[in-house]
This record gives structure tokens, sequence and C-alpha cells, in this order.
């Protein structure tokens, strides 16, 4: 099975890579947000449960998470392996996946790493670019995402505008607490021996072929 997950700070390019990988692979892409949203849409017991807490401003409880995933990881496109995104992010999560995997019989897969600095991350944020438009995405400090014509979209001609959540301040809280939940993610994995560590300043072209050699 080829399940797969990140552990990547905000701005390491897990979204280019994950959909490289998808496409590469033909695996499903599972979004922790997605699949909140599909069970509110559906009005399942579980969505209105979840609906009344998002409601309340609170963080949806990791069991609450943890039963969403086993449902969603039970279906027959999962067969062949996943791209899982956004979870695990702490700890508290990794271990309820452990046992989701166990009950599931799934082997634990691939863990990746992208490993990048602060400074790197907090570069590659603010030179960030997106297509008000087609929603088109192109980052300028990396020549594979830049766009052609410098501030013109590639797909549909507008101009390119910066996100406005794409600020230093925005950056600065991210990154703090991805080192606060997700960093300690990186020994526990190490320790299980799947962790795969791979240097995301580099362009996803590079990334994308040393991923492509281990998850082969
Ligand atoms: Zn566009």
């Amino acid at each position: 099975m080829k399940n797969i997950i990140f552990i990547a700070p905000h701005a390491a390019g897990k979204g280019t890579i994950s959909e490289m990988i998808e496409n590469r692979f033909n695996l499903p892409h599972i979004s922790i947000g997605d699949l909140l949203r599909d069970e509110i849409a559906h009005m399942t017991k579980l969505g209105l449960e979840v609906k009344d807490i998002m409601a309340r401003g609170d963080f949806v409880p990791d069991e609450v998470i943890a039963k969403l995933l086993k449902k969603r990881l039970s279906s027959k496109d999962v067969k062949k392996g996943y791209i899982l995104d956004g979870y695990p992010g702490n700890l508290s999560q990794a271990k309820d996946y452990d046992k989701l995997l166990e009950e599931l019989s799934f082997d634990m897969g691939k863990v990746i790493y992208l490993n990048i600095d602060k400074e790197t991350a907090l570069k590659r944020t603010m030179s960030r670019v997106i297509c008000p438009k087609c929603g088109a995405t192109y980052n300028t400090s990396t020549p594979d995402l830049s766009p052609v014509r410098e501030g013109i979209c590639d797909n549909c001609d507008s101009k390119l505008v910066v996100r406005s959540d794409d600020n230093e301040e925005t950056f600065k809280v991210r990154f703090d607490n991805y080192m606060k939940e997700t960093y300690p993610l990186i020994e526990y994995y190490k320790n299980k021996n799947n962790l795969i560590e791979i240097d995301a300043s580099k362009s996803p072209n590079e990334i994308f072929e040393e991923i492509k050699k281990v998850i082969k």
C-alpha cells in the first residue's frame, strides 16, 4: 500500500508535491477539512455534531476526527493507498492514527518530512501570488512555479495578487504552532523507522524525483 502522510510546515510545498504524487500514482487525496465539510453538508449524525462544535468556535475533538477518518479509509478506493492531508497534526492524533491502521490492517506507509528552515519558509510565503479569477497559485521564489509573464496568470491572463493571510505575522503564528504541535512527530516516526526526510528548499521537481524513488 502507498499510504502517505506529511510532516511539513507552512510553505514547505506540501500542496504542490502531494498533487504531483496523486497524479503520478493515481492516489486519492484525503483532507480532514474536506471530510468535515462533507459530513456537515450531508447532515449525518456526526456532521450535525461537528457543526455544533464548530458553531461554538471549538476545535473538533480528536476522537471525532478519528471516527471520520476510519469511515473514509474503509472505502474501496484507498486499497492501493492514499495521501492524507493535514493529519496527524499532533502526537495524540498520531497515536489515534496508529490504532486506526491496526484496526484496518493497513501498513504504516510512508511519512514524508519536508524539512525547511523558518527563513526560507517565510521567504516563500511572502513570494506567493494567486490568480483571483481561476485560483492558480504561483511562487516567484522558485523558477518552476513562477508565471511565464511577471504578475500575469498563465491560464487566464488575470493580474496576480498576494493572498491576505500570506503576511509575516500570520506566518509566524502558524510556524510557531507547527513547532509546538507537529514537530514532535518527527521524533515519533524516527523511532518507528519510517520517516523520510526531504530537503524542501529544493525545487518541486527535485523533491518529487526523490519521493518517487522511495514510494515506488
Ligand atoms: Zn488565472
